[in-house]
């Protein structure tokens, strides 16, 4: 039996597949206008986290990497790849942020990866 407090908080299926697909839609069109129009891209970006906040989705973790997390700006450079951990550095305010990152196919023992 759902309790009132889960009934409330969890939106019908179809709403949050709705949600979703705008979601993908915004991130899409948030990476594209990320070089043009920075101040485009930002609102998308913002608008699909409000979108994901209502219908209790997430982001990919993957698309919600690339952007900001305190000014929401696209972050194309400045990215670190050291001992599992992805570090970056937003150059419009300077926040930088840490994630977890799993070097691609590495079966092999690089003791040095410096890329992607
Ligand atoms: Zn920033």
């Amino acid at each position: 039996m759902p309790t009132r407090r889960n009934d409330r908080r969890s939106k019908p299926e179809y709403q949050v597949k709705i949600a979703k697909e705008r979601i993908n839609i915004l991130m899409n069109e948030a990476m594209a206008a990320q070089k043009e129009n920075p101040e485009m891209s930002k609102r998308y970006f913002i608008l699909a986290k409000k979108i994901g906040m209502r219908y209790n989705v997430l982001i990919p973790g993957n698309k919600k990497r690339k952007f900001c997390k305190k000014c929401f700006s696209f972050l194309s450079e400045g990215w670190r790849f050291k001992g599992g951990q992805a570090r970056v550095t937003c150059k419009n305010c300077g926040q930088s942020m840490r994630y977890p990152y799993k070097p691609f196919r590495s079966k092999k023992k690089n003791k040095r990866t410096e890329h992607r």
